[in-house]
Parts: C-alpha cells; sequence; structure tokens
C-alpha cells in the first residue's frame, strides 16, 4: 500500500513550493498588456526587487530560466576573447563557466573542489597574479545548489580590493536570493542574477540581471551583446514590451507580485531568519541520524552550509534508494545526486539534497524529517536514533525569538 495520496511535496532546490495565493494570482484571463493593472505593477516590481537584492542600482527583467541568465551577465558585461576568473564550488560554477567558454571567452578557474567554499586568500593571490589586468570579470554562485556550499561574497569583494583589481564582480544568487542573506550595495557585487523559481517562490520562467554602475557603463562597450539579452532598454524601458524585449511574461507578473508581497510582508530579516531556523531543525536531526551508519553532511562546517538546500551522502547508492522510496511510499520528493561520480554510478546514487528554499514552514520540516527516518527503518538503512526528537527540541527552542518588525527591516540597504 501506499501513503502517497494527498498534495505531493517536492522538497527540491527548485522549482520550490509555490503558494497557493502565488497560484490564485496567476488564475485569471489574460490582461491587457498597453494600460492599466499590468503595466502598474511590472514598474512597481523593479524597487522591490532592487529592496530584496539590496541595491539601488540598475535591474533586467527576462522570460528566461537560470541558464539564460548566466548568457545575459556575460553577453553585457565582457567581449570575446576576455578573460574571465572562475571561483568554483560545484556543478552550478561550472555550469557559468562552461557557458563563458561556449560564448568565446578565455575561462581561468580556481577550483576549491566539492566540500569547500572559495578561499578568498587563493582569489586575491590570483588576482595579484594578473599584473597587467587581462582579468574582466571574477564570477562565483553565493550557494551552489549541487554541493550546498555558501560562499562568503563580502570576504571575496576584500580579496579583489585588496589585490588592487579592477575586475567586475559577478554572483550567481539563483538558489539564495530570498533565502540566505545577501546584501548586493554593502557586498559589493557588481553583477548578480536570481531567477523566479527557488526562493521568489514563483514558478520558472522570469529571470533577473542586478547590475552596479561601474558595470552598466564599463559593459556598453561590450561586443558580446545581442539584441534579445542586452540589458540597455530593459533597465530604462520607456513602454511596457521594452521591458521583456517583446510580449511580457504576463501571470507569472501577477504571481512574482504576490510573492514579493510576502517576502516584504514577513520582512526580509525575518525571511533569512526562518530559513536559518528550518536548516538548522533539519541538520539537528541530520547530526543525529550520521551519529551511526554512513550518512555525512557534503560540508561539514555549517558557518560554509547554505540554508536553502542540503547536500547529503548515503554512499552505496542508498540515496537513490531512500528518494525512491520516499516519492513511491509517502509522497515526497527530494533532489537527486548533481556532480558526483558520473551519472548512474554508485557514487552519484549515494547522494541525495533537500530543498528547504521559499515557501517551507515547521512543519514541512518535521514531516520530511519524520519521512527519512521512516525510510531509514523501512529500507534497513543503519543511523543513529532520535533524529526527529533532536529537530523538534530545536524548534521548540526558538519559538520564544522575537520577530523582527517587517518596517524595521529593510534587508540591510536602500529602500
Ligand atoms: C537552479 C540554478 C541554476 C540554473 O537555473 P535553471 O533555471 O535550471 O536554468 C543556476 N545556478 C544556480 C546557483 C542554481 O541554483
Amino acid at each position: 500500500m501506499s501513503l502517497a495520496n494527498g498534495r505531493h511535496y517536492l522538497a527540491i532546490p527548485g522549482p520550490s513550493v509555490i503558494p497557493d495565493p502565488v497560484l490564485q494570482a496567476m488564475h485569471r484571463p489574460a490582461p491587457n498588456i498597453y494600460t492599466g493593472e499590468l503595466v502598474d505593477i511590472t514598474h512597481g516590481l523593479v524597487p522591490d526587487l532592487k529592496t530584496i537584492a539590496g541595491t539601488s542600482g540598475h535591474m533586467a527583467m527576462y522570460i528566461s530560466n537560470g541558464h539564460g541568465l548566466w548568457e545575459a551577465s556575460l553577453t553585457n558585461m565582457v567581449s570575446r576573447g576576455d578573460k574571465v576568473l572562475v571561483c568554483l564550488t560545484g556543478n552550478f560554477g561550472v555550469g557559468w563557466a562552461d557557458v563563458a567558454t561556449r560564448l568565446g571567452l578565455e575561462v581561468e578557474t580556481l577550483d576549491f573542489g566539492k566540500h569547500a567554499p572559495v578561499d578568498p586568500a587563493q582569489l586575491e593571490a590570483a588576482l595579484r597574479a594578473d599584473t597587467t589586468h587581462t582579468i574582466k570579470a571574477v564570477m562565483t554562485v553565493h550557494v551552489d545548489t549541487a554541493t550546498s556550499v555558501r560562499n562568503d561574497i563580502a570576504a571575496m569583494r576584500k580579496a579583489i580590493d585588496a589585490a588592487g583589481h579592477p575586475a567586475v564582480f559577478a554572483v550567481d544568487c539563483i538558489a539564495s536570493l530570498g533565502c540566505d542573506r545577501f546584501e548586493m550595495d554593502a557586498w559589493g557585487v557588481d553583477v548578480m542574477i536570481a531567477a523566479s523559481q527557488k526562493g521568489l517562490m514563483t514558478p520558472p520562467g522570469m529571470g533577473f540581471v542586478w547590475f552596479s554602475d561601474k558595470a552598466f557603463s564599463e559593459g556598453k562597450a561590450a561586443n558580446l551583446r545581442t539584441p534579445y539579452w542586452d540589458w540597455t532598454t530593459r533597465a530604462e524601458p520607456f513602454h511596457l514590451y521594452e521591458y521583456f524585449d517583446g510580449t511580457p511574461p504576463t501571470h507569472h507578473i501577477y504571481g512574482l507580485r504576490q510573492a514579493v508581497d510576502m517576502i516584504l510582508d514577513e520582512g526580509l530579516e525575518n525571511v533569512w531568519a526562518r530559513h536559518a531556523t528550518l536548516a538548522g531543525a533539519y541538520w539537528a536531526a541530520i547530526d543525529q541520524w550520521g551519529s551511526d551508519g554512513a550518512l555525512r553532511f557534503n560540508i561539514t562546517d555549517p558557518a560554509h552550509r547554505s540554508h536553502a538546500v542540503t547536500t547529503l551522502n548515503l554512499g552505496n547508492g542508498d540515496g537513490t534508494r531512500l528518494r525512491d522510496w520516499l516519492t513511491e511510499n509517502l509522497g515526497i520528493t527530494l533532489g537527486i545526486s548533481l556532480g558526483f561520480g558520473a551519472i548512474g554510478s554508485d557514487e552519484s546514487h549515494g547522494y541525495f539534497r533537500i530543498g528547504h528554499m521559499g515557501h517551507i514552514n515547521a512543519h514541512m520540516v518535521l514531516g520530511i524529517v519524520g519521512a527519512i527516518e521512516t525510510s531509514f527503518t523501512a529500507l534497513d538503512i543503519p543511523h543513529g536514533i532520535g533524529g526527529s526528537v533532536a529537530a523538534s527540541s530545536f524548534l521548540s527552542q526558538i519559538g520564544t525569538q522575537a520577530r523582527v518588525a517587517p518596517s524595521e527591516n529593510t534587508g540591510g540597504c536602500c529602500g
């Protein structure tokens, strides 16, 4: 007998859970795209999305997923044959570097492996070695969704400054925006990308590039520009169709408006604190489970773990066995292994990921913790006991903490 009936829970690192109010906001006939509500809503989204990013700079919107944003950012920043330095901490940095290579850029990489964050000292050394400043952009992923490492973006900016290097600093926040604290201007980021389907709780299909004055002016001469991806008119549109270079993503705009309202009503500080706390509940359970058996965090040090996704290794192909059992029997889907071993190999099947980004709360986390524990027992997977109890007791201690009033809480920057 399967117990998977009822609402399925897709607990993967994107697409994330779509809130019912977002779905309801999208459930409507085709709106007027020339005048009226949709135009006003679109204009209004721009300042609010800048607030969420922590920037008073520029923003361009696209009908695109994350892969499109990799191309959008690069084609506006640099010219064919330019050199870029990509700091790798997992599969998603590799993906961005690959797009750069295929666009005809010279790509230098600093690879920090799959279990550790970027070491700012090594970044500084690489930039000091570039005495003629041939490197035009430093690129990294804030949270690498494959390894679940979180990089220290402010420390990387300090390293770039310490080396006195003029490269633009570009960061992929697709997995982290609206989940992990991110402050674009305060942390000195020049270009940042994020998409609709993760912390922004909206279906896949909209993407955003935020950029500084420096990136805007230096990029004007970039000869990789193509008409569709060019951010210039999108950032300073006159008519609605100029935001998206064509028909706007009408229903996504309604959904995103609702999602952004939910984030700003909760308050960015509270959103970040909720993600940190719920991640902490998972980690408390995982610490217990890992005290016996094979289960291990991919990122050992909690200070370097994302609050949006956790990558785990169960060894011996058991990650896939656990995932399959949860989907078939309990109606829960966890994330697959990405970038560990060859696809289909035992190593690859040992890994799995829990997505805990966006529209999630304590009972959803406790449900998954209980479900994983159930699957360990059902599948005879050795594990330390007491995971559920550890997660519950972790959460029971935070109930008394004060919320930050949304009005006192601008997310660190700008308004
Ligand atoms: C999800 C993700 C991407 C890719 O996004 P798609 O919408 O699947 O193209 C890129 N970078 C990071 C960090 C991501 O989490």
